[in-house]
């Protein structure tokens, strides 16, 4: 790898404009002690940066490319779906189209409507809930992210059944005392929190395989008390699977795991790498949203035509036979080796299908609180190591990493060795 002049002066030029010199903090690169990549391009698994370095991506733009970057068929859809005209807002079939499509993967979904971001599909999604019920407190888990909403921005404070500051400056308490942040899989603090307040919940949020404290699967036994106490208490349960839906399977995490729950959010893969999410759920809760119903809900691009003809030549590849079956049996052999790399060394490999995170630590993670044990010293000198050896690995140890269509055998070989050597 060059020297990364380009990208550096790049940075200088961004931060004189833009905060950080960054539209999202997490590509500032803080966390591993060094600066942005500038991207020219990218195709199938690589990224190309202004320095004309070359590096194999496993972030995949935060695991929305399963099929790989810059996918002909997406990129042309998406391509004429501009020449067409590239926003009305007026109605356009092709977002019945995409409804169809997503519903049929997620027959929970049973009325779907369409934003721009998971933040927007997560914030609207809960209004509904409340409104729907009537009830005001909302109960998510510490190391979740369900995106920047005001009332979302809360994961400080471990405590059970404690109302909790906000973890942001700029977000008034007021805003975050409906907000009750419970750890995640500790069934019987959640047992314990519904038992005494279940009946004021209007809805229960989460990440039904967390990633965004790093990979960190729900144990079963959790997972179906998230369900059962929702429904004992009329409280609505929403699966956040803005990174776990069309990524599991066709039908995320819901349909690996057969649980169904009253609410979905969807993002990422759903926009085809451009800025759709959705967030749907039981038709009669769906019908609280404006013009049938009481609930405010708008947006300006929402089902915007580009993404939405993005999202079908995506998801239209996505239902081939096998395409899970024979991703996800590449993605056990990658993890099966790289278990082996790692043994003895106080790294610990979480994943899930096609997602994974390496934890500096002591053991697998099942909560936040042992993920942020991790040694992130660590963790930046293996993100160095492997950037230098040309893979851009997610930058961060609370976050996962992703495998496409397009990270083949060899590839992989390539990257084991790479992270054989890296954590020496
Ligand atoms: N929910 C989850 C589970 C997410 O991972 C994210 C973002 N990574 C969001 C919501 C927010 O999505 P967005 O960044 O599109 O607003």
């Amino acid at each position: 790898m060059n020297e990364r002049k380009n990208s550096k002066l790049a940075f200088e030029r961004a931060c004189n404009v833009i905060p950080g010199g960054v539209n999202s903090p997490v590509r500032a690169l803080k966390a591993v002690g060094t600066t942005p990549l500038f991207v020219s391009h990218a195709k199938d698994t690589y990224i190309y940066d202004i320095d004309d370095n070359k590096f194999i991506d496993f972030c995949m733009s935060w695991g929305v490319f399963i099929l790989g970057h810059n996918q002909d068929t997406v990129s042309k859809a998406a391509a004429e779906a501009v020449m067409r005209g590239s926003s009305y807002g007026i109605c356009t079939e092709a977002e019945t189209v995409l409804a169809n499509k997503v519903r049929e993967a997620f027959p929970s979904m049973e009325k779907l409507r369409f934003v721009n971001s998971g933040t927007e599909a997560t914030m609207s999604a809960i209004r509904v809930a409340r409104g729907y019920t009537g009830r005001d407190i909302l109960v998510k888990f510490e190391g979740c992210y369900h995106g920047h909403a005001d009332h979302l921005l809360v994961a400080a404070g471990s405590s059970v059944a404690t109302l909790n500051n906000a973890s942001s400056a700029g977000v008034p308490q007021g805003f975050t005392q409906y907000t009750v942040v419970l750890p995640y899989n500790d069934t019987e603090a959640l047992e314990k929190y519904f038992a005494e307040h279940g009946d004021e919940v209007a809805a229960l949020i989460l990440e039904p395989v967390a990633c965004n404290m790093g990979v960190v699967p729900p144990t079963r036994e959790f997972l179906e008390a998230t369900r059962r106490l929702t429904s004992a208490h009329g409280s609505v349960l929403i699966f956040d699977e803005v990174i776990t839906g069309f990524r599991l399977s066709f039908g995320g995490a819901q349909q690996r795991f057969g649980i169904k729950p009253d609410m979905t959010t969807v993002g990422k893969i759903v926009g085809g790498g451009f800025p759709a999410a959705a967030f749907g759920g039981k038709k009669e809760i769906m019908d609280m949203l404006a013009p049938e119903g009481p609930v405010y809900q708008a947006g300006t691009l929402s089902g915007n035509p580009v993404a939405m003809a993005a999202g079908i030549a995506t998801l239209d590849q996505l239902k081939q036979p096998g395409f899970y079956d024979e991703l996800e049996e590449r993605a056990n052999d990658f993890c099966a080796r790289l278990e082996k790399i790692i043994e003895g060394k106080d790294i610990y490999l979480n994943h899930c299908g096609t997602m994974f995170t390496l934890f500096f630590n002591q053991k697998n993670p099942t909560n936040f609180q042992e993920t942020k044990a991790s040694d992130q010293e660590r963790f930046a000198r293996y993100f160095n190591n492997m950037l230098e050896r040309g893979i851009y690995v997610s930058p961060s140890q609370f976050e996962g990493n992703f495998i496409s269509r397009c990270h083949t055998p060899e590839i992989l070989d390539y990257v084991l060795k790479s992270i054989e050597e890296s954590i020496e």
